[in-house]
């Protein structure tokens, strides 16, 4: 079996496969060939000893052959073992010289065990042994000639078959040996070391005689005791890789990486370790824990720069919040003061400056309002309220708003709700209505003539939420194709020229994307240029239990109501601007109230404990004390400062400043610039029914 499989490897296809059968056919030829040659040179003497002779040595030159790999050793052998088993054979054959051949075997054992020198004196032992057989019946020249002969052929036989392989491998066992990279050492399992490359040589600065004195200690003295445990594990599981401090003869130290095997030579196991320096590595690896390090710390850092740059948001928000009050309160008095302005007895040409004044306010207004929005939801504090929305009341109201502009323009103007567009639906009616009115708005102004068309419909439905769908198609000027990719994002507008006729921030479908991505919807467009556009967007709403009672229901401003004139309420205003407080009294003198007004909020606290009063206005940004520090004051002071009604009326508009009246205290919130339905719903909503009955109109004040 063991042959069977040595004669494989032997015939494998490879460089050493066919060294090894060129052997094996030396083995069985060579033999032979000489026993023949002596036989023929002494042919009375064909004896079993000489056969069995002959047969030892082939089966001994197989067996030791097969024995070991085919390294320089294993290929001299026959040189050496053959011609001298040969030989014996010769001298056994002549029957006086038995035991040549049996002296002669253990020249060979030693020409393969320890190497080329012996080889050489075997082979010489063989030709001279050769010389003498041949000499001793033939004569002297005559076995001259067959030793010479026999000489030659083994000289071409080694050169032509060998030759090349043996150089071959001595230089790889010269590379091995001397230029090897990496240490190697060969250990002894009781630490001590057998064998070492020259590499280990230069590396610990022993000669080859100091190391064979060593053991692994010597080498590892900072941890000797961990050393042997490594060559216990060894021997344990045969092979070991880890990494150690080896030092020098001159006591430096240096890191290693040992990648330990265990072998067998002649019955006893050793250890080969391969030993890498790894300093560079070792190197290289702090360098990078100091560059990840660094890494942390630029982390860190970045973290620290995202913190402060939320800061810095929270900063612009709290700036918009301000500057959202600084403009919205001077607009409060423009627009508020117009409209009083227009109640009054106004010739023509007044009427219309006032009423230019009024609609440019209110244009101003919008302005603002989708700079903040803009930046609001830019700093992601734009949240949406979820109340209840009737969607028909909010397609209505845009019709309310802008069908007057379409019928001006001469347009026709379509607006449907599907019948299946669910009644009770929780969102924010606000920003649907934001979103289509600047739809609808563009539709009408970009176009002067044909038609605009407004369409709900209900995209799909499940158990707690719809999707709803808005188109809104109009037959203006269209928009080119290039253009399309860049209408949603900010500040863009198709024509941004200076002579351009229509104006805008280029804010309103930017705001409108974002608003309708908080709605989970999609925003879309197709367009031709000349022939008109569709623009629709889609958003999802939840259905609102039909058992829920509505919240709040949002609804296109109320017209004023009349049950509200006339009505006799003590009202407060706490209003520091003086322009604001006079809107707001003229406002409520307009409505028929009894208005007293205080300028800051500790007088506002004082004026409820003095007297009574039904309802108080509230401005929230004083000097002193602030309205909701005041309110919560009201509130705390007993039962006249708990009855009463507290509306904030603040230019405080941003998301998130209704709550916080209302968690002051407060029990509503009217954004500035105030209008006088707006002021009048609220009265109405908080103040006790009048049961004197209210009068059919609102008489205008004349100056
Ligand atoms: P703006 O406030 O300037 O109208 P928008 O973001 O609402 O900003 O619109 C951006 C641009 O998209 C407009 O200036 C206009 O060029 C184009 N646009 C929007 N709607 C229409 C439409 N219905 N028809 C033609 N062009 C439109």
């Amino acid at each position: 079996m063991r042959l069977q499989r040595y004669f494989n490897v032997a015939f494998e296809d490879s460089p050493a496969g066919l060294r090894r059968m060129v052997l094996l056919l030396y083995a069985a030829v060579v033999p032979p060939f000489v026993l023949l040659l002596c036989l023929v040179s002494s042919p009375g003497s064909r004896d079993a000893a000489t056969l069995t002779v002959f047969a030892l040595c082939v089966a001994a030159y197989v067996w030791v052959w097969a024995r070991r790999t085919p390294t320089p050793s294993t290929w001299i052998f026959p040189a050496g073992f053959v011609p001298v088993a040969c030989c014996g054979i010769a001298f056994a054959a002549t029957g006086d010289a038995a035991f040549l051949a049996v002296s002669g075997a253990p020249v060979a054992w030693a020409a393969v065990l320890f190497g080329p020198r012996v080889v050489v004196s075997a082979w010489g032992t063989g030709v001279l042994a050769c010389l003498a057989v041949t000499a001793e019946t033939h004569g002297w020249a005559h076995g001259a000639l067959n030793a010479g002969l026999y000489a030659v052929i083994q000289g071409l036989v080694g050169v032509v078959v060998y030759g090349k392989s043996w150089r071959r491998e001595a230089a790889h066992l010269r590379v091995l040996q001397r230029d090897f990279n990496d240490i190697q050492l060969v250990l002894r399992l009781d630490g001590r070391l057998v064998d070492v490359n020259d590499r280990a040589l230069r590396e610990y600065g022993y000669t080859r005689e100091e190391f064979l004195r060593l053991g692994i200690g010597d080498l590892r003295r900072d941890d000797p005791e961990t050393a042997r445990l490594q060559m216990t594990r060894l021997s344990a599981h045969g092979a070991l890789v880890f990494e150690s401090m080896h030092c020098r003869k001159d006591g430096t130290r240096f890191p290693v990486e040992v990648s330990a095997r265990l072998f067998v030579e002649d019955g006893a196991p050793l250890c080969n370790s391969l030993v890498r320096d790894i300093t560079a590595r070792k190197a290289a690896d702090d360098a990078l824990q100091s560059t990840n390090a660094r890494l942390a710390e630029e982390r860190s850092r970045a973290a620290e720069l995202a913190a402060r740059a939320d800061a810095a948001n929270r900063a612009k928000s709290e700036f918009l919040a301000n500057v959202s009050h600084e403009l919205r309160t001077p607009m409060n008095g423009v627009i508020g003061m117009t409209g009083l302005l227009l109640d009054t007895t106004l010739d023509a040409t007044q009427r219309h400056w006032a009423e230019v004044a009024q609609s440019s306010g209110e244009a101003l207004l919008n302005v603002i309002d989708d700079l903040l929005d803009f930046a609001k939801i830019e700093a992601g504090r734009f949240d949406l309220e979820h109340i209840d929305v009737d969607v028909r009341a909010v397609v209505a109201g845009v019709e309310a708003l802008l069908g007057p502009r379409a019928a001006e323009k001469g347009l026709d103007f379509d607006v449907c709700t599907d019948d299946d567009v669910p009644a009770q639906l929780v969102g924010d009616p606000g920003r649907l209505r934001q979103v289509l009115i600047n739809l609808v708005g563009n539709a009408v102004k970009f176009t002067s003539r044909g038609r605009v068309a407004v369409r709900a419909s209900v995209v799909s439905r499940d158990d707690d939420a719809v999707t709803l769908r808005f188109d809104v198609r109009d037959t203006g000027i269209g928009i080119a194709a290039e253009h399309l990719p860049l209408l949603f994002q900010k500040f863009s507008q198709v024509d941004a020229s200076t002579t351009r006729p229509f104006g805008g921030t280029g804010l309103g479908l930017a705001i409108s994307r974002q608003l309708v991505d908080l709605m989970h919807g999609t925003i879309d467009v197709i367009s031709t240029p000349g022939e008109g556009s569709r623009f629709w967007f889609t958003a999802r709403l939840s259905l609102r239990p039909s058992a829920a009672p509505p919240a709040h229901v949002e609804t296109a401003e109320a017209p004023l109501p009349p049950e509200l004139v006339g009505r006799r309420a003590r009202v407060l205003v706490a209003e520091d601007n003086p322009v604001n407080l006079e809107l707001a009294l003229s406002l409520l003198r307009r409505l028929g109230m009894t208005a007293d007004a205080v300028t800051d909020g500790e007088a506002a606290v004082r004026a409820v404990a003095a007297e009574p009063w039904d309802l108080l206005l509230m401005d929230v940004q004083m000097p002193g004390m602030d309205g909701l520090e005041a309110t919560r004051r009201i509130r705390a002071s007993g039962a006249r400062g708990a009855e009463i009604v507290i509306v904030a009326m603040t230019a405080h508009a941003m998301a998130g400043d209704r709550e916080r009246c209302l968690a002051a205290g407060m029990n509503d919130h009217l954004p500035k610039p105030v209008s006088t339905r707006a002021l009048a719903g609220a009265l109405l909503r908080w103040l006790p029914p009048d049961p004197a009955g209210a009068r059919a109109s609102v008489p205008a004040e004349t100056p």
